[in-house]
Protein backbone atom coordinates (compact mmCIF):
# COMPACT_ATOMS: atom_id res chain seq x y z
CA UNK A 1 0.00 0.00 0.00
CA UNK A 2 1.29 3.80 -0.70
CA UNK A 3 0.97 6.86 0.62
CA UNK A 4 -0.97 9.15 -1.30
CA UNK A 5 1.57 12.33 0.07
CA UNK A 6 5.17 10.64 0.02
CA UNK A 7 4.60 7.41 -2.07
CA UNK A 8 6.25 5.17 0.19
CA UNK A 9 5.53 2.01 0.65
CA UNK A 10 3.14 1.36 4.14
CA UNK A 11 2.04 -1.31 6.66
CA UNK A 12 -1.55 0.87 6.66
CA UNK A 13 -3.18 3.28 5.51
CA UNK A 14 -5.15 6.04 7.44
CA UNK A 15 -7.91 7.75 5.58
CA UNK A 16 -8.74 11.27 5.99
CA UNK A 17 -11.32 13.08 3.31
CA UNK A 18 -11.41 9.79 1.21
CA UNK A 19 -7.29 9.36 0.64
CA UNK A 20 -5.46 7.02 2.43
CA UNK A 21 -1.98 8.08 4.36
CA UNK A 22 0.75 6.77 5.91
CA UNK A 23 0.88 7.42 9.75
CA UNK A 24 3.25 9.91 9.65
CA UNK A 25 1.52 11.67 6.39
CA UNK A 26 -1.65 11.86 8.15
CA UNK A 27 0.00 13.72 10.80
CA UNK A 28 1.50 16.27 8.68
CA UNK A 29 -1.65 16.83 6.50
CA UNK A 30 -4.61 16.37 9.08
CA UNK A 31 -2.35 17.80 12.19
CA UNK A 32 -3.72 15.27 14.43
CA UNK A 33 -2.05 12.03 15.33
CA UNK A 34 -4.45 8.55 13.66
CA UNK A 35 -5.33 8.20 17.27
CA UNK A 36 -7.28 11.75 17.58
CA UNK A 37 -8.65 11.41 14.77
CA UNK A 38 -10.82 8.15 15.45
CA UNK A 39 -11.40 9.84 18.65
CA UNK A 40 -13.04 13.24 16.66
CA UNK A 41 -14.74 11.11 14.45
CA UNK A 42 -16.20 8.44 17.48
CA UNK A 43 -17.41 11.70 19.65
CA UNK A 44 -18.84 13.38 16.23
CA UNK A 45 -20.50 10.04 15.54
CA UNK A 46 -22.11 9.62 19.04
CA UNK A 47 -23.15 13.21 19.11
CA UNK A 48 -24.98 12.67 15.81
CA UNK A 49 -26.57 9.25 17.09
CA UNK A 50 -27.61 11.18 20.55
CA UNK A 51 -29.17 14.00 18.06
CA UNK A 52 -31.05 12.01 15.99
CA UNK A 53 -32.36 9.95 18.83
CA UNK A 54 -34.15 13.03 20.33
CA UNK A 55 -35.09 14.33 17.24
CA UNK A 56 -36.89 10.93 16.86
CA UNK A 57 -38.00 10.15 20.34
CA UNK A 58 -38.75 14.15 21.59
CA UNK A 59 -41.14 13.15 24.38
CA UNK A 60 -40.22 11.01 27.25
CA UNK A 61 -43.94 8.92 28.68
CA UNK A 62 -44.05 8.12 32.07
CA UNK A 63 -47.16 6.03 32.45
CA UNK A 64 -49.26 7.23 35.32
CA UNK A 65 -52.43 5.14 34.94
CA UNK A 66 -54.05 2.99 37.44
CA UNK A 67 -54.26 0.46 35.03
CA UNK A 68 -50.76 0.33 34.37
CA UNK A 69 -49.91 -3.18 35.51
CA UNK A 70 -52.94 -4.92 33.65
CA UNK A 71 -50.88 -2.93 30.59
CA UNK A 72 -47.45 -4.32 31.12
CA UNK A 73 -47.48 -6.48 27.82
CA UNK A 74 -48.84 -3.52 25.64
CA UNK A 75 -46.32 -1.16 27.23
CA UNK A 76 -43.37 -3.74 27.17
CA UNK A 77 -44.61 -4.13 23.29
CA UNK A 78 -44.20 -0.24 22.65
CA UNK A 79 -40.55 -1.10 24.60
CA UNK A 80 -41.51 0.94 27.79
CA UNK A 81 -39.22 -0.69 30.54
CA UNK A 82 -39.97 -0.56 34.13
CA UNK A 83 -38.03 1.68 36.06
CA UNK A 84 -37.57 2.64 39.59
CA UNK A 85 -41.36 2.83 39.76
CA UNK A 86 -42.36 3.49 36.24
CA UNK A 87 -42.43 2.78 33.20
CA UNK A 88 -40.90 4.73 30.90
CA UNK A 89 -40.62 5.29 27.37
CA UNK A 90 -40.75 6.75 24.08
CA UNK A 91 -43.52 5.61 22.11
CA UNK A 92 -47.62 5.21 22.75
CA UNK A 93 -48.69 4.23 19.73
CA UNK A 94 -52.12 2.41 20.74
CA UNK A 95 -52.00 3.35 24.22
CA UNK A 96 -53.29 6.86 24.00
CA UNK A 97 -55.96 5.81 26.36
CA UNK A 98 -53.38 5.32 29.66
CA UNK A 99 -52.80 8.17 31.42
CA UNK A 100 -49.13 9.83 30.89
CA UNK A 101 -46.77 12.16 32.07
CA UNK A 102 -44.32 13.87 29.35
CA UNK A 103 -41.16 15.21 29.84
CA UNK A 104 -39.23 16.82 27.35
CA UNK A 105 -36.19 14.21 26.03
CA UNK A 106 -33.57 17.07 24.85
CA UNK A 107 -34.16 18.85 28.70
CA UNK A 108 -33.19 15.59 30.86
CA UNK A 109 -30.72 14.22 28.56
CA UNK A 110 -27.81 16.75 28.40
CA UNK A 111 -25.22 14.60 29.23
CA UNK A 112 -24.25 12.74 25.94
CA UNK A 113 -21.43 10.79 24.67
CA UNK A 114 -22.95 6.91 26.14
CA UNK A 115 -26.15 6.20 24.42
CA UNK A 116 -24.89 6.65 21.38
CA UNK A 117 -26.57 2.55 20.98
CA UNK A 118 -29.02 3.17 22.68
CA UNK A 119 -32.20 1.33 21.67
CA UNK A 120 -34.93 1.69 24.93
CA UNK A 121 -35.18 4.55 27.26
CA UNK A 122 -33.91 2.34 29.77
CA UNK A 123 -30.90 2.37 28.06
CA UNK A 124 -31.10 6.06 27.63
CA UNK A 125 -32.10 6.89 30.85
CA UNK A 126 -29.18 4.81 32.17
CA UNK A 127 -26.82 6.05 30.14
CA UNK A 128 -26.59 9.38 32.06
CA UNK A 129 -27.31 9.43 35.73
CA UNK A 130 -27.60 12.89 36.99
CA UNK A 131 -30.73 13.41 34.07
CA UNK A 132 -32.01 9.92 35.03
CA UNK A 133 -32.66 11.51 38.70
CA UNK A 134 -33.11 14.76 38.22
CA UNK A 135 -36.18 12.65 35.85
CA UNK A 136 -37.20 11.14 38.94
CA UNK A 137 -37.33 14.29 40.97
CA UNK A 138 -39.63 15.86 38.42
CA UNK A 139 -41.70 12.88 38.03
CA UNK A 140 -42.38 12.79 41.92
CA UNK A 141 -42.93 16.48 41.63
CA UNK A 142 -45.56 16.34 39.38
CA UNK A 143 -47.42 13.39 40.90
CA UNK A 144 -47.61 15.09 44.44
CA UNK A 145 -49.09 18.00 42.22
CA UNK A 146 -51.63 15.97 41.04
CA UNK A 147 -52.30 14.35 44.82
CA UNK A 148 -55.79 15.89 45.18
CA UNK A 149 -56.13 14.07 48.37
CA UNK A 150 -55.58 15.65 52.17
CA UNK A 151 -54.74 14.21 55.22
CA UNK A 152 -57.43 13.76 57.79
CA UNK A 153 -57.15 15.57 60.85
CA UNK A 154 -54.06 16.41 63.07
CA UNK A 155 -51.63 14.25 65.14
CA UNK A 156 -53.32 12.74 68.27
CA UNK A 157 -57.03 13.90 67.49
CA UNK A 158 -59.40 11.75 67.72
CA UNK A 159 -61.36 11.61 64.42
CA UNK A 160 -64.79 9.33 63.77
CA UNK A 161 -65.41 8.46 60.11
CA UNK A 162 -67.31 6.23 57.66
CA UNK A 163 -64.70 4.79 55.33
CA UNK A 164 -64.36 1.58 52.46
CA UNK A 165 -61.59 -1.25 53.85
CA UNK A 166 -59.48 -0.97 50.27
CA UNK A 167 -57.32 -3.01 50.78
CA UNK A 168 -55.71 -5.57 53.73
CA UNK A 169 -51.76 -6.27 53.48
CA UNK A 170 -49.29 -6.81 55.49
CA UNK A 171 -45.55 -7.78 56.95
CA UNK A 172 -43.77 -10.18 59.11
CA UNK A 173 -40.78 -9.04 61.65
CA UNK A 174 -39.19 -10.70 64.92
CA UNK A 175 -42.13 -9.82 66.49
CA UNK A 176 -44.78 -11.09 64.17
CA UNK A 177 -47.13 -10.52 61.66
CA UNK A 178 -48.79 -6.87 61.34
CA UNK A 179 -51.62 -6.36 59.39
CA UNK A 180 -52.57 -3.01 57.56
CA UNK A 181 -55.55 -2.11 56.56
CA UNK A 182 -55.96 0.72 54.50
CA UNK A 183 -59.08 2.55 54.38
CA UNK A 184 -60.32 5.04 51.79
CA UNK A 185 -62.42 8.09 53.51
CA UNK A 186 -66.05 9.35 51.40
CA UNK A 187 -63.14 12.09 49.87
CA UNK A 188 -61.19 9.15 48.94
CA UNK A 189 -58.97 10.73 51.06
CA UNK A 190 -56.27 7.31 52.30
CA UNK A 191 -56.03 6.22 56.27
CA UNK A 192 -53.69 3.51 57.22
CA UNK A 193 -53.93 1.11 60.49
CA UNK A 194 -51.01 -1.33 61.14
CA UNK A 195 -51.84 -3.78 64.28
CA UNK A 196 -51.64 -7.14 65.46
CA UNK A 197 -55.22 -7.21 65.39
CA UNK A 198 -57.06 -9.73 63.20
CA UNK A 199 -60.00 -7.59 62.09
CA UNK A 200 -63.69 -9.78 60.74
CA UNK A 201 -63.24 -7.36 57.69
CA UNK A 202 -63.13 -7.97 54.16
CA UNK A 203 -61.96 -5.74 51.33
CA UNK A 204 -64.66 -3.44 49.90
CA UNK A 205 -66.62 -3.53 53.32
CA UNK A 206 -68.23 -0.20 54.53
CA UNK A 207 -67.22 0.65 58.34
CA UNK A 208 -67.91 3.17 60.56
CA UNK A 209 -64.65 3.75 62.80
CA UNK A 210 -63.37 6.25 65.82
CA UNK A 211 -59.43 6.05 65.88
CA UNK A 212 -56.11 8.49 67.19
CA UNK A 213 -54.45 10.56 64.55
CA UNK A 214 -50.69 8.77 64.56
CA UNK A 215 -49.40 11.15 61.56
CA UNK A 216 -49.70 12.43 58.51
CA UNK A 217 -47.15 10.48 55.77
CA UNK A 218 -46.57 9.99 52.24
CA UNK A 219 -46.61 7.05 49.95
CA UNK A 220 -45.93 7.29 46.41
CA UNK A 221 -46.46 10.83 45.91
CA UNK A 222 -49.67 10.89 47.38
CA UNK A 223 -50.74 11.93 51.10
CA UNK A 224 -51.92 9.18 53.47
CA UNK A 225 -53.32 9.23 56.97
CA UNK A 226 -51.84 6.51 59.76
CA UNK A 227 -54.67 5.90 62.83
CA UNK A 228 -54.12 3.79 65.82
CA UNK A 229 -56.83 2.50 68.51
CA UNK A 230 -59.39 1.65 65.23
CA UNK A 231 -62.94 0.56 66.88
CA UNK A 232 -65.58 0.04 64.76
CA UNK A 233 -68.70 2.20 65.89
ZN1 LIG B 1 3.71 9.32 3.37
Amino acid sequence: MQCAKCGREVKYLFYFEGIGYGSECFKTVTGMTVEEHESNQRIKKEKQTKEEFILNNPIIYVCIDKDSYNKKDSLKANKFQYHYKWWIGFNIEGLEELEFLQFSTEEYFQGWGYCYSSKTAYEFLASYEEDEKSLYREIETELKKKDTSNWIGQEKEKVQLKVTLNKITGYSNDFGWTNIYIFKDENDNTLTWKTAKDMEWEEGQEIEIKATVKAHEEYDCKKQTSILRVKEV
